[in-house]
């Protein structure tokens, strides 16, 4: 019994918690008692104008930036004092917006250099096979991040942050990629923490969407009701959404 509650009780765990996380760099900081969850094989944007601290979010995840308080938990470990490397092992991935590739390894050198399998990653993006002997500097923007996703999957993270991944890139080449990782995080019980400036394009594929202004948690919602609500997108992309959602459906946010 005391294991049958275990199985059940480990499918409703959050992959990813944060619970009233504040954190900055030197002074006052930038991100603020911030309040957010990824479930299983759940997609989540983390949405908002530039500088309202969702790349400070990811890194303060990842373990790059310490906490001024609040806690981060993965799969309801706290991870308070954790290394990023160590963060790395328990199953987290961060593909920042730099893509993290070595530009003089060829595609199949990263996979090597990772121990995983590029046949296996080859299955998510086939054209990663064709494209396996060239150098990582002489792909294209968008077999880079192709690569730099299935580098990511190949490791089958818990939690995977993409930051960005469509910097550079034509919309119809994310709205390729965007689907592969959706498929993913369903058949793997990947949770998927993703931050991303074409808004329509990620609320398609996400299940939930987080919209931060200036630091603050403005408001959240399913995709469907963020998607719907133009006014709140608009705004919170002018960094004008804190106080509350305005209208719509999406609710303000907690406390
Ligand atoms: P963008 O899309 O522009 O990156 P963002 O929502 O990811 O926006 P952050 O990069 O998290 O925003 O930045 C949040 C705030 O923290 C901004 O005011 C920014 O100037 C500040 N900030 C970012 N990096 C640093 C740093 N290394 N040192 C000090 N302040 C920083």
């Amino acid at each position: 019994m005391a294991a049958l509650l275990a199985v059940v009780d480990a499918g409703a765990i959050d992959v990813l918690e944060l619970d009233r996380l504040s954190v900055g760099y030197d002074r006052a900081p930038v991100v603020r008692d911030l309040t957010l969850t990824v479930g299983r094989g759940e997609v989540v944007a983390l949405l908002g104008a530039n500088g309202a601290g969702k790349t400070t979010t990811l890194r303060a995840v990842s373990g790059l930036l310490r906490p001024v308080s609040g806690a981060v938990r993965l799969a309801a470990r706290d991870l308070a004092g954790v290394s990023p490397t160590a963060r790395a092992r328990l199953g987290l991935a961060h593909v920042p917006p730099d893509r993290g590739i070595f530009f003089g390894l060829t595609v199949a050198e990263h996979f090597r250099l990772d121990g995983t399998d590029l046949e296996e990653a080859a299955g998510h993006f086939p054209a990663l096979s064709t494209l396996r002997d060239r150098k990582a500097g002489l792909l294209s923007g968008g077999e880079q991040q192709m690569l730099a996703i299935a580098r990511a999957l190949s490791r089958r993270p818990k939690l995977l942050m993409l930051d960005e991944m469509s910097l550079g890139l034509a919309p119809v080449i994310v709205s390729r990629l965007l689907p592969v990782v959706r498929e993913f995080a369903t058949s793997n019980g990947t949770g998927v923490l993703l931050v991303e400036q074409h808004v329509h394009l990620a609320l398609k594929i996400a299940d939930r969407g987080y919209i931060l202004s200036h630091g603050e948690l403005a408001a959240t919602g399913s995709a469907e009701q963020l998607r719907r609500d133009d006014a709140l997108l608009a705004a919170s992309y002018l960094g004008g959404a804190a106080g509350g959602a305005p209208g719509g459906a999406a609710s303000g946010a907690p406390g």
